[in-house]
């Protein structure tokens, strides 16, 4: 059944009361709201109104975008680090939300670095009154196409998205389409529920991630709703290298799981034992070194005299070092903990069904051959491989 959660307007204007807190006090106290709310959450199978009303409330919907369009800078290249903390956070808290929050940081860079200055605009104005934006991109067999219609400046779209997340209440999704140009971006605007169907997410995982089909058939695109030209998208460093993003909402679940496991330790007074002090020390190593190489790739990224194969590289190698590290944490907590970490509601049991899930990304293989291929196409030494990556 179509489920329709209508989340209600921010209540404070951008730069209003609420805001005036740095930063990373807000993206705290929204992780706590989010936190305490992710357990009904995910036995609803939908968000809190509430934790969504408080993205915008704290300022965290519009804080991607640059300051001249009512932003905080938070996707400028030099606050990769402030960016990778707040994703962290998002993600220790709930990784629902996390994973909306990360669509929407995505959407606002791409829209920022490909559209042009009143798309940019448009699209804070939506984002301040409300609405939220992410990427869809996954296809089914046939795909989404666009065809121009005429000179009119207007497209008319036929197929459908699949796998996007917060289908029914992004209303500003960015979505990827096939034209005779080549793929383009759509910067659709649609009103809450339009053309969304979440019946079919029954993964065991992310269940309030409201991730479903949306089709699009017969929808027009008004003028100045395309995005750059063709072949953005999938310009690189920017395109694998961004992966950098979801991997951090990966560390922050694994530091939530393994301070988890330490206070069961504690509390069952099992932390002398030197198994489980094995475990934890694995843990904590998993997920730091996860985190250093997020943190190398999202430097990366952002650094000016990068060279792109190599950031892409790097990025790679971050996606198969984080899934490993997150693999391992899960065990070693499933372990240590035991039966327990099976029951509901234990937070680990959620915790590790959305991070088992979320992991599944898109061809991590070939993320991973293409991360050798290009080690074995370069002449550098090892120890200089990443020299002007990380
Ligand atoms: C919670 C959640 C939310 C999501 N939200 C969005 C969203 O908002 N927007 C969006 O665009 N997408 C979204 N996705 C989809 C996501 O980006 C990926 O497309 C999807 O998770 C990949 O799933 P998969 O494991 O089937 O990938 P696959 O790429 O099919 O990988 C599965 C396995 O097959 C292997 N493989 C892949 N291709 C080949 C091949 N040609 N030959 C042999 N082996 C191959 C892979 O290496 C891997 O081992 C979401 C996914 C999740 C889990």
């Amino acid at each position: 059944m179509l489920k329709i959660v209508e989340f209600p307007r921010p209540r404070s204007e951008p730069g209003g009361e609420g805001q005036h807190a740095p930063l990373a006090e807000r993206v705290r106290d929204f992780a706590a709201l989010a936190a305490g709310k992710a357990e009904q959450a995910d036995a609803d199978g939908f968000l809190s109104p509430d934790v969504m009303a408080a993205l915008h409330d704290q300022g965290l919907a519009m804080a991607p975008f640059p300051p001249m369009y009512g932003g905080e800078g938070l996707n400028e290249p030099e606050r990769h680090g402030q960016l990778c903390a707040t994703l962290r956070a998002i993600g220790a808290a709930d990784l629902s939300v996390a994973r909306l929050f990360e669509g929407h940081v995505n959407a606002v860079a791409l829209v920022c670095r490909y559209g042009t200055a009143p798309q940019v605009s448009v699209l804070a104005r939506k984002v301040e009154s409300g609405a939220l934006s992410g990427v869809w991109g996954a296809d089914d067999a046939k795909g989404l196409r666009a065809v121009e219609d005429g000179d009119s400046g207007q497209w008319r779209l036929e197929g459908r998205k699949i796998l996007a997340s917060g289908a029914g209440f992004v209303t500003q999704p960015l979505v990827t389409a096939t034209s005779e140009a080549g793929q383009i971006l759509c910067l659709v605007d649609l009103s809450p529920g339009e053309r969304s169907d979440t019946a079919g997410w029954t993964a065991q995982g992310m269940r309030s991630s409201a991730t479903g089909t949306v089709d699009f058939s017969g929808l027009v695109l008004p003028a100045g709703r395309i995005i750059g030209s063709p072949g953005d998208f999938t310009r690189q460093p920017h395109f694998s290298g961004g992966a950098w993003r979801f991997c951090a909402v990966h560390v922050g679940a694994m530091e939530r799981l393994a301070d988890l496991f330490r206070d069961h330790l504690t509390f069952r007074r099992r932390e002398g034992d030197p198994y489980q002090m094995q475990r934890v020390a694995q843990c904590v190593a998993a997920v730091t070194t996860a985190r250093f190489w997020v943190e190398a790739a999202a430097c990366g990224l952002a650094s000016p005299q990068g060279d792109a194969d190599r950031i892409v590289a790097f990025a790679n190698l971050t996606r198969m070092v984080t899934e490993r590290a997150a693999l391992d944490v899960m065990e070693a907590v499933h372990r240590g903990v035991g039966l327990g970490s099976f029951m509901r509601p234990s937070p680990i049991e959620r915790i590790s069904r959305d991070l088992a899930t979320y992991l599944r990304q898109p061809v991590p293989d070939l993320a991973m051959a293409d991360a050798a291929r290009s080690v074995l196409a370069s002449e550098q030494p090892t120890s200089a491989l990443w020299e002007p990556v990380g």
